[in-house]
């Protein structure tokens, strides 16, 4: 009989109610209160939850456990230690204690570091983040850790995120208090990740370098058929992606991720799945591990998984839409609002704090989501533009302009829709129409950012979020602490007023993908940084390194180290891609169209000499297009090789990764235009590797 998701919902996960159900009861309670208030863990606790979480697992047929943590290479990184301890008389014993729980000491040396840690003092140390239960995976107990320096330095991506989590809470909480909502003890930022990905055949995959290097086909004329038809988005399911995703479901549900939607995506073979927000250091565990199983998966169903931002040329690329807000425990979402939004001043406090957030952070906000994949999709027309604005929607923007005019607003009765049919329910009209062209969108009741990139992280996303926010809130809470001898509601009315006048600029209703709109972003004087260097050449501007050390998320060597490790992402990938390139090109491209250049040469000769010269126009013609665009593809190829050589050796990574952006990829694209030429010319049957409409269109 199969079980029901309610059976074996979290039964891979240490959850809270597996903490309850195996540990004293006085021990859960001090974990849960050392958990919510935050505070360090005492060994006593560590010892028993370690205690608990061993039998827990050994039940399980687990025999190792390890600190699993985020580095900064995009991963997760996992070293396996078995329980086993010796014991007497030649035998062995499982035992797992606190100090082993909370701390590890990894050996951290080829992890990236920016600089951080020079190699004498290479052990990094991973510590327990007790607010993401740990899980089992593969027959092995994850514990989430944090991953640091002998210093205390941040080496990954989840300890700026705590770290940022805390500034946003400890302002929100100011702001709450300020505003009279004095029940709320707790606040926390939700996230909810939506994740595209494209599923291609095992087979067809594998034939392919370019996938196999870099996980993006770096040639390939368009197919026939693309995209143009929309008969993919949200269409049938073919059978065996749909074995594909009820696997991934299960999985996921065992891991205690509530997935709850896969379709599929308007790109042909693209696909998506959207779980339920949670606590930010949990969503972004929750998609880390979304991302492995979606690629493990997919192996076993006979497929590979791309997370790829840009895995074909001429079809939309895949995102990772971050849905955000900020909850209370008191169960309100701050960005909810309600009935009569234009009457609710604690709404509008914190809608005008995230406009006066993007608007002053953009530039950390789209540094945020910058890498040599996700370049090849933001402004492509399809994503949302490299330029940050923020939709409202309608009905919000009337109640802004409505503040901005100094005018009184009328609340606009609830319209519904007409779906012409008495058999169907009258649905409300949502007041937010879905501009799918914004990259920060009013969603209801929360913003989405859809600038993020498949297959980032997006701890790096919402750690830049939370920060903005932090900082909108702490102006906006100093200002109001000094208008105490007003009314509180005319302060509060005085601040959302003024402070939306300052930064009225960053809204946008309009269409995100139209070139009018890069003019008039310029007019208004919005950052446009198209590219990976161009954005992170602003990490360090002084006003987000005084913003990120303000709050104590990241420290200065932090911020230089980070854009370091940035710079050194991009060009590494980036030269993977061109060497790749080079060598496709140069062993199979150009020998395929030679043996087929043969042929047409050859069967020319052998029309001529059997008398027939004139009737030979296909052969000859021919001959004439593919020969020019093969000696031009080879002067590509070596002008490329030259470049790479120059550029390969530049240990500035700043002036590499311009040298890259401006000359490297422009080259690249011009062999990629000549070969895809060649592809259009030549016998199907000669060509190389598999063509797009066999990766599109090859699962059935
Ligand atoms: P869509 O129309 O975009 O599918 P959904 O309501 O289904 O909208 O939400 C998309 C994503 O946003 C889901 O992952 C969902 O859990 C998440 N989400 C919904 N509410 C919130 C919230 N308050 N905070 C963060 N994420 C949220
Ligand atoms: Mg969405």
């Amino acid at each position: 009989m199969t079980q029901s998701p309610v059976e074996y919902f979290g039964q891979n996960v240490f959850n809270d109610q597996t903490m309850r159900d195996t540990l004293p009861k006085d021990t859960y309670r001090e974990l849960k209160k050392t958990i919510d208030d935050g505070l360090p863990l005492n060994r006593k606790i560590a010892n028993a939850v370690a205690h608990a979480m061993k039998i827990w697992a050994a039940e399980r047929g687990v025999t190792h456990y390890t600190h699993w943590f985020q580095p900064l290479n995009g991963n997760t990184a996992e070293k396996h230690d078995a329980f086993l301890v010796p014991g007497e008389h030649d035998t062995v014993l499982m035992e797992f204690s606190g100090k082993e729980l909370i701390k590890g000491e990894p050996d951290a040396s080829s992890f990236p570091n920016g600089g951080i840690r020079s190699t004498f003092e290479a052990r990094g140390y991973t510590t327990w983040d007790p607010t993401s239960p740990a899980f089992i995976k593969d027959g092995v107990l994850c514990i989430p850790t944090a991953f640091c320096s002998y210093t205390g330095a941040a080496l990954d991506e989840k300890t700026p995120l705590l770290r940022s989590m805390e500034a946003v809470s400890t302002q929100t909480m100011r702001a709450l208090h300020l505003l009279g909502n004095t029940d709320v003890k707790r606040v926390r930022t939700t996230v909810g990740a939506e994740q595209e990905y494209f599923l291609v055949d095992k087979d067809v995959y594998l034939q392919r370098r370019d996938l196999r290097y870099t996980g993006r086909t770096l040639f390939g004329a368009t197919c026939p058929k693309g995209q143009e038809m929309e008969d993919h988005y949200f269409g049938t399911i073919k059978s065996r992606v749909h074995g594909f995703m009820k696997e991934l479901d299960e999985e996921l549900w065992k891991l205690g991720v509530i997935s709850k939607t896969e379709h599929n995506e308007v790109a042909p073979a693209q696909h998506e799945m959207a779980p339920l927000f949670t606590t930010t250091n949990l969503a972004a565990d929750q998609n880390q591990l979304a991302m492995e199983l979606i690629q493990r998966i997919a192996k076993k169903h006979g497929m590979v998984a791309l997370l790829h931002e840009k895995p074909f040329e001429g079809i939309n690329g895949s995102g990772k839409h971050n849905n955000w807000s900020i909850s209370t425990d008191t169960g309100e979402n701050l960005l909810e609002p309600g009935d009569t939004p234009a009457q609710n001043l604690q709404f509008l406090f914190f809608l005008t704090a995230i406009i006066q957030a993007v608007d002053e952070h953009q530039d950390l906000l789209r540094i945020s989501v910058a890498s040599a994949g996700n370049d090849h999709r933001l402004g492509a027309h399809e994503a949302p533009p490299a330029v940050i604005s923020v939709f409202v929607g309608d009905e919000l923007q009337s109640i802004i302009d409505d503040l901005l005019m100094e005018r009184d607003h009328e609340e606009i009765s609830k319209t519904f829709m007409d779906t012409g049919s008495v058999v169907l329910p009258h649905l409300p009209k949502d007041s937010t129409d879905r501009n799918r062209t914004s990259p920060f969108a009013f969603t209801g009741n929360k913003f989405e950012f859809r600038m993020p990139g498949s297959s980032q992280s997006i701890s790096s996303v919402n750690m830049m979020l939370n920060a903005a926010m932090a900082d909108s809130l702490d102006q906006m809470c100093t200002r109001l602490e000094a208008m105490s001898d007003l009314p509180l509601e005319e302060a509060v009315h005085q601040i959302i007023l003024s402070t939306l006048k300052d930064h009225e600029r960053i809204l946008f209703n309009g269409n995100g993908y139209s070139e009018e709109w890069l003019e008039e972003a310029k007019r208004r004087g919005l950052y446009n940084l198209p590219t990976t260097p161009d954005a992170l050449a602003h990490y360090t501007d002084d006003k987000n390194l005084q913003l990120l050390e303000k709050f104590g998320i990241l420290s200065r060597e932090e911020v230089f180290s980070r854009k370091e490790i940035a710079l050194e992402e991009y060009t590494n990938f980036v030269l993977i891609e061109a060497r790749t390139m080079n060598s496709m090109a140069r062993k199979e491209i150009l020998p395929a169209v030679t043996h087929f250049q043969k042929e047409l040469a050859s069967t020319v000769h052998e029309m001529k000499e059997a008398g027939f010269e004139s009737e030979c126009l296909y052969q000859q013609q021919l001959l004439g297009i593919i020969s020019p665009l093969v000696g031009k593809a080879w002067t590509q190829i070596r002008v490329l090789q030259e470049s790479i050589d120059r550029i390969a050796p530049m240990s500035d990574g700043e002036t590499k990764a311009f040298e890259i952006k401006d000359l490297l990829l422009p080259q690249m694209q011009a062999l990629r235009e000549s070969c895809d030429e060649l592809e259009r010319n030549t016998e199907s049957a000669l060509w190389p590797f598999p063509t797009y409409g066999k990766l599109l269109f090859g699962i059935l």
